[in-house]
């Protein structure tokens, strides 16, 4: 299971604090994630993750093109719904690009939730 991670600025602790509940679950993935998530989640909950470039200058196309080649398995996105976005368009080729592969992608805490729940089933 390859899993992304990715978070907004504001966005950020919450996806830090889910980590830290669910390290287990997640130690037992392949991870990876937008260069400053990426950063923050390895330094402030010691896991093992690959840091793609950060969001802004094409962090969310590289993991894009990982969901294009069915190399990713899931996404956990905290979008920050009230803040604008320099790269409004790359998060939306990356939600499409999960929509035409199937890839499942959660946008907030009740879904990330859901999401680790399915994979722990399959475990
Ligand atoms: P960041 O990018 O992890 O580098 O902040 C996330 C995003 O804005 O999509």
């Amino acid at each position: 299971m390859r899993l992304a991670l990715i978070a907004h600025d504001e966005k950020k602790p919450a996806l830090i604090e889910f980590a830290r509940e669910h390290k287990e679950t997640l130690e037992t993935c392949e991870l990876i994630a937008t260069g400053t998530t990426g950063k923050r989640l390895i330094e402030e909950t010691g896991l093992d993750i690959e840091r793609k470039a950060s969001g802004p200058i094409g962090g969310d196309l590289m993991i894009g093109a990982e969901v294009a080649s069915d190399d990713c398995d899931g996404i956990i996105f905290l979008r920050d719904p009230l803040t604008a976005q320099p790269h409004e368009p790359d998060i939306s080729a990356l939600m499409r690009i999960c929509d035409v592969h199937d890839v499942p992608l959660a946008t907030n805490l009740a879904t990330a939730d859901a999401l680790l729940a399915g994979l722990e089933e399959l475990r």
